[in-house]
């Protein structure tokens, strides 16, 4: 392929058509071709918003394409074979340039965590570049690296591979000089033959590594490292850890939050320190980074103990908030750079429900790039990101004000902020608040947030959009998908996750009522959204909302026929539902003919689709059932084709039909409850990832002698001296009555704690004994450790009935790494 340098290269760099806010004119497009998504689909859309370069692949150029680029003739276009190579070449390039210590994180769990605190450990004493958030991917890597410049004296890079072949790609653009291998665990086993492929896999990343630092406990690494990385980077120096007095260069040992770590095979002194947090995972994470430090920068153990103090358990999550005011907020008030903003404010950009913007940032410390540059560069991003509101808070930001526009407002303390804000200017709006740790922005959102009862369930929009990738991986890129966003999302909270949908841009929403379609499209909802329980007196609506009905009668039918004839402006498109044995909504076989005459009578109803229902996707024993349902349902659409002239869309499955029956994926399928996380053919249960984790909080503990009783009607009969625990949680929210007296359980602290007597409307009593518990402890009461289907059955039911029953006065959070 040609050569072609990072000079020649414009500087902004999009891989996403959706980043190209703002001026282009520095802008060039990577049009990358993944499984779902061309990006040469978007290049006119992206030439109108200014994007004059474009780098574009070879095979992605049909005869039709090459003509409409000709259309573009003041735009370069950039031809290679792949785009997302190119990129990663330039990446590594640029890594060239900078002669500096970089360090690699790999393993299973922990990269984000240790190079966060690493980061914050080490800030007073390098100018760090860092992955903004888990930017690990074989896109993200060089994303990350790119941000490296001349101030930068460290770098902090992690790479998560999930098959064979991705770390020798990740590895030259990091070139890390010293290694950490965090640790080995289950996540993404599909990828790789057996554990020991996936240790040798992620070891590729320090083949030219001077340094490799892991725990000498996990013994499956540290056979690999000597039998592998050891062979072929024999001058590697390996710094290990044990905390249960195994061969290891550092000892480590703690007892409650006391920590020492000593020198078995280097000259260091030994040092004791505080940490703040104590679990297991918490301890691994904190020895990996106190072990980097002693190994790149020997640190005095009162000045770690000061720095150990600041660390913030890692809640990197970029959480959405109800705000005051019908405001949404996004709370990223963890850490400041620039790459986080950009990407927070890309997050921002997302949240389609509000058209004003406010945003509400501190100062950036230590990011090594003169004030002057640093704030024309933020300034530019502000810019770009269209904000309406501009809200500065510290003495750089508001020495820098000019750079801002006019109406902007500026703080110098956060003190002062919630001394004077005036916070109705949040109305109305999104409000993306982001700080610096140091600027304890926490108070800030607290200010603007809407008070929530300790009742919420969480939901996790990267499980959302992971369990997205795996079903549309399932149906291939020839089939279309329709959501189900039905009952509220399935209890997740309809506007968020239809706004997350049309980013990732599926094809269809389907709602049961035309009210639900109704709140979608007034949270900026655009998709396609047909609604499944239409009746006559919401014709109009569906007409002013642009909601497309599923017919599923002649008798329906006909008035829609007589609707639409009256009507003018657009009448949206009809989907029509057969009846092949669910017999619940849909035309029978034999009410075709009618049907089609009807149709050939008034050809201005289009048909968009057309499709039927599983009753035993779920279920093995009803295969053959199924089978034949299929067999009705292309004789059905057979005879609409013949008759109309034309064949609809065809969709026959549901979630658990997809898995089942990939055969039967048509032209499109319809998605439910396996977005929200539950499997629920149960043949690929692991592939899906949780998405919802129900909480509240313990608001009383007490002692309760044996013989006493608890809650209504007494049923709560102690056969022991207990410690109680109430929980804000009753029936009333949705947690379900049958789960009282002991037939259910939360957590808290990680220990289960079964149910006491009756559940009440908005409380229920919990056995603590034995548990470290005091009010205002969370307790869980579903989520990823605590799976839905377990619950669901210990009351007899299924678990979309745990997740449509959580009610709606429980608050919905949502967050993203
Ligand atoms: C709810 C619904 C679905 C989705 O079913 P899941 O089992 O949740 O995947 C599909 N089709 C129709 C007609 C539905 O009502």
């Amino acid at each position: 392929m040609t050569t072609l340098s990072t000079q020649h290269i414009r500087p902004r760099w999009l891989t996403d058509s959706r980043q190209a806010t703002g001026d282009n004119s520095q802008s060039v497009f990577f049009a990358i071709r993944g499984e779902h998504h061309d990006g040469h689909a978007f290049i006119g859309n992206l030439y109108d918003r200014g994007v004059r370069q474009f780098v574009i692949e070879r095979s992605a150029l049909t005869p039709d394409r090459r003509a409409e680029l000709t259309r573009y003739a003041d735009a370069e276009f950039i031809e290679v074979d792949s785009s997302l190579t190119l990129l990663q070449q330039l990446a590594t390039e640029h890594r060239r340039l900078f002669p500096l210590p970089v360090i690699g994180i790999t393993g299973s769990n922990g990269k984000t965590i240790v190079k966060e605190w690493l980061a914050q450990l080490l800030a007073d004493d390098y100018v760090i570049a860092k992955s903004p958030r888990s930017y690990n991917s074989q896109l993200g890597v060089p994303l990350s690296v790119r941000e490296l410049g001349e101030r930068h004296t460290l770098g902090i890079f992690e790479a998560g591979i999930s098959r064979p072949h991705e770390m020798q790609t990740l590895e030259p653009i990091i070139q890390p000089t010293i290694g950490i291998f965090t640790n080995i665990g289950p996540a993404h086993d599909e990828g790789f033959r057996s554990r020991k492929q996936k240790i040798a896999e992620k070891l590729r990343l320090f083949v030219h590594a001077d340094t490799l630092i892991y725990c000498a406990d996990q013994t499956d690494v540290a056979d690999e490292v000597r039998m592998l990385l050891k062979a072929v980077n024999p001058g590697i120096r390996l710094v290990t850890w044990s905390l249960n007095g195994n061969d290891a260069t550092y000892r480590a040992t703690l007892t409650g939050t006391r920590l020492t770590l000593t020198a078995v095979k280097v000259e260091r002194p030994a040092i004791e320190v505080d940490v703040p947090f104590t679990d297991a995972a918490s301890v691994e994470n904190l020895l990996h980074c106190l072990v980097a430090v002693q190994t790149i920068h020997p640190l005095t153990a009162s000045t770690l103990d000061r720095r150990l103090k600041r660390l913030r358990p890692v809640s990197m999550r970029l959480e959405q908030k109800e705000g005051i005011g019908n405001s949404v907020l996004i709370d990223d008030s963890y850490s400041n750079d620039l790459a986080g903003l950009q990407l927070a404010l890309r997050f921002m950009n997302q949240q389609r429900s509000r058209d004003r913007r406010v945003l509400i940032l501190s100062d950036v410390l230590q990011s090594g790039l003169p004030d002057d540059d640093l704030y024309a560069q933020i300034a530019d991003q502000v810019h770009n990101a269209e904000i309406s509101l501009f809200v500065g808070v510290g003495p750089v930001l508001s020495r820098h004000r000019d750079l801002f526009p006019p109406d902007s407002l500026f703080y110098e303390s956060t003190a002062q902020w919630l001394a004077e804000f005036p916070v109705d200017r949040v109305h109305e709006s999104v409000v993306l608040v982001k700080g610096a740790r140091t600027y304890a922005f926490e108070q800030i959102v607290n200010r603007l947030q809407r008070k929530v009862h300790g009742t919420r369930l969480e939901i996790d929009l990267d499980a959302l959009t992971h369990n997205l990738n795996y079903y549309r991986e399932k149906v291939g890129p020839a089939t279309k998908i329709m959501v189900m966003v039905k009952a509220f999302a399935y209890g997740s909270g309809s506007a968020e996750v239809a706004q997350l949908l049309q980013y990732h841009r599926v094809d269809y929403l389907a709602v049961a009522y035309a009210d639900e379609g109704v709140t979608l499209r007034q949270n900026g909802v655009t998709l396609p959204i047909m609604v499944m329980n239409p009746s006559p007196e919401t014709f109009p609506v569906l007409l002013d909302y642009q909601l497309q009905p599923e017919l599923y009668s002649q008798s329906l039918l006909t008035d829609w026929g007589r609707f639409a004839g009256e009507s003018k402006g657009d009448v949206p498109p009809i989907h029509l539902k057969i009846d092949t044995g669910m017999h619940r909504l849909g035309f029978l076989e034999s009410e075709l003919p009618a049907l089609i005459d009807y149709l050939t009578a008034h050809p201005t109803l289009h048909v968009e689709t057309v499709f039927s229902h599983l009753a035993g996707a779920d279920e093995a024993q009803f295969n053959n059932f199924s089978t034949q349902q299929y067999d009705t349902f292309i004789r059905c659409t057979d005879a609409l084709q013949t008759g109309l002239g034309y064949l609809p869309t065809r969709h026959l499955l549901n979630s658990a039909g997809i898995v089942r029956f990939p055969n039967f994926r048509l032209d499109m399928v319809r998605l439910g409850i396996g977005l929200y996380g539950v499997e629920s053919s149960g043949i690929e249960s692991s592939a899906v990832r949780p998405v919802g984790t129900l909480k509240t909080v313990v608001s009383q503990v007490k002692t309760i002698p044996v013989g006493e009783s608890v809650g209504y009607s007494r049923s709560g009969q102690l056969n022991h001296t207990a410690q109680i625990a109430t929980i804000a949680i009753g029936y009333a929210d949705g947690f379900d009555r049958r789960l009282g007296n002991g037939v259910g359980a939360v957590w808290i602290n990680g220990h289960r704690c079964p149910t006491v007597g009756n559940v009440c409307m908005d409380m229920t009593m919990v056995d603590a004994t034995n548990v470290p518990v005091v009010a205002g402890d969370d307790a869980v009461i579903f989520g990823p450790d605590q799976p839905i289907s377990g619950l669901a059955k210990q009351i007899g039911t299924i678990p979309y009935e745990i997740l449509t029953g959580v009610s709606e006065r429980v608050k919905r959070v949502f967050f993203k790494e």
